[in-house]
């Protein structure tokens, strides 16, 4: 059959209009070589998946149970990710441990992390940050039995605190905590719980609705949180640095998510059963504004 060709003039004018809006749209979706043609200049999420950076050991938060991941942060990348276009099993979740979500956005391993990750003005020179989705603070995780030995920052002196490297709570010790605290840096908080019960550590320090997290999930009631938190995190999503568009479609999704009431329903379960209760004053977010954390110790 020998090959039709029809003239784009001998069609009618909104025919014609559809053609050319279909034929940019594949243009657009096809790669970023285009894409300053579609005014999605720094909009680097393309390609059959998207690469989300997320924490493997925060339970409630972000868990990897054998491939099947869950939490809050979980929930906040799907629904993210299906905004973009991304449907869950187009989601590849990798692995960023604190003190990697820099290096890992800025060599293109992943597109996004999503991490109990706060934006701050140090992390802001080298990324971009949407958001905040969520404001935690940070507190002291003990033991039970040593409740009326600590009750703040102030009743560590010379006793020794586990915390994440390269993490915001690690730096505030650091900086602001008496000079007679020992730090013990580890690359996870689930390893931090592991030496609090050891008895190697006095506490375990880092965002509220973390340790919460983590205290519930022991099971037993052998840990508490303080419950007294002292500085402000700003949770972001964290992307590549230069990327303000995909940053304004990421916060029209996150606000989208709050208000449908899809946040609350996501948190709510998160949280269930653990005794933590998100600051209202901060919860839910009003402003997309990626507004940056307060380290300062609120002793
Ligand atoms: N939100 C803090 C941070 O971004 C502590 C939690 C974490 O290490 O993920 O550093």
């Amino acid at each position: 059959m020998p090959f039709q060709s029809v003239s784009l003039r001998s069609l009618g004018r909104s025919a014609r209009r559809r053609i050319v809006s279909a034929v940019l749209a594949l243009v657009c979706v096809a790669g970023s070589v285009m894409a300053s043609a579609c005014g999605n200049e720094d909009v680097q999420v393309t390609g059959p998946r998207i690469r989300i950076g997320v924490k493997f050991d925060q339970p409630g938060l972000s868990v990897d149970n054998g491939g099947q991941f869950s939490g809050f942060d979980i929930d906040v990348a799907r629904y993210v990710a299906n905004k973009l276009g991304y449907s869950p099993s187009q989601i590849q979740f990798k692995e960023a441990p604190s003190a990697q979500r820099e290096a890992l956005l800025q060599n293109g391993s992943v597109n996004m992390v999503i991490g109990t990750y706060s934006i701050t003005q140090d992390r802001k020179s080298v990324v971009d940050f949407a958001g905040p989705y969520f404001v935690a603070g940070q507190d002291l995780l003990i033991r039970r039995s040593d409740r009326s030995k600590i009750t703040g920052p102030r009743s560590l002196a010379g006793r020794k605190v586990c915390s994440v490297s390269g993490s915001t709570s690690a730096t505030t010790v650091k900086k602001y905590f008496p000079r007679s605290v020992q730090l013990m840096e580890l690359s996870g908080y689930a390893e931090c719980v592991t030496a609090l019960v050891s008895g190697a550590v006095d506490a375990v320090t880092t965002d509220d609705i973390i340790l919460a997290t983590l205290a519930s999930a022991k099971g037993d009631h052998s840990l508490m949180v303080v419950g007294h938190p002292f500085t402000k995190e700003t949770y972001g999503i964290g992307v590549r640095k230069d990327s303000p568009h995909l940053v304004a479609k990421i916060n029209e999704a996150l606000r989208e998510m709050i208000a449908s009431g899809e946040w609350k329903r996501d948190l709510d379960a998160a949280t269930k059963g653990t005794g933590f209760t998100p600051n209202k004053k901060w919860n839910p977010p009003t402003r997309m504004d990626a507004a940056v954390s307060d380290e300062r110790v609120r002793f």
